[in-house]
């Protein structure tokens, strides 16, 4: 029978709540700082930066819409390709606005460089992005990423967002699995 106790199917914890709330309020703290006296649209990809975008929404004391995109990136097994295909587009005219798109994890970074030029493309005033996981290669691609939680090394984690087969999503805290899940 399969075990219903996830944390069975953990190896290590990485980031705990605590850290990564502490964390989140802190990048809240320096974007209301950034942003203040404009208006702010915080931008989610789906389905990952669903807890990041939670967590960091309510810790900003300013005035921000919030909106939602899926896409898919066209690639063989796990290689992200940078080929870039919308599932879900934004409802909002990006005509005037500052973007700021909330992101869960980056690791070859070229979804999210895709993505930035394409929301440039729509007028934007500024697009920046925030993360609250980036992986070392993510410094092999010419990316700007004003925003990071936490630099973490080069694992497959999954929690607060991230998942493996579409589970471990709901995890309040990051972690890598443990080999019999995945073996
Ligand atoms: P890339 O930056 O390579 O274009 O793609 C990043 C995407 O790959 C993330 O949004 C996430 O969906 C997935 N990803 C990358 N690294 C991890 C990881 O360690 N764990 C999980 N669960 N997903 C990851
Ligand atoms: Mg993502
Ligand atoms: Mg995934």
């Amino acid at each position: 029978m399969e075990s219903t106790d996830v944390h069975a199917d953990l190896k290590h914890v990485l980031k705990t709540k605590e850290e990564i709330q502490n964390r989140i309020a802190e990048l809240a703290a320096e974007i209301d700082r950034d942003y203040e006296g404009r208006d702010l649209l915080i931008v989610g990809v789906l389905k990952g930066a669903v807890m990041v975008m939670a967590d960091l929404a309510r810790a900003l004391h300013s005035h921000v819409t919030m909106d939602w995109m899926a896409v898919s990136s066209y690639g063989s097994g796990t290689q992200s390709s940078g080929v870039v295909r919308i599932l879900k587009d934004l409802d909002t005219d990006l005509m005037g606005k500052h973007v700021l798109i909330v992101e869960d994890i980056i690791d070859s970074g070229l979804t999210l460089s895709w993505l930035k030029t394409n929301l440039e493309s729509r007028g934007t005033a500024s697009v920046e992005i925030c993360t609250a996981f980036r992986k070392p290669d993510a410094a092999k691609v010419s990316i700007n990423v004003k925003y990071v939680g936490f630099d973490i090394p080069n694992e497959f984690v999954v929690g607060y967002g991230l998942d493996y087969a579409e589970k471990y999503r709901n995890l309040d805290f990051v972690g890598t699995l443990a080999p019999h899940v995945y073996e």
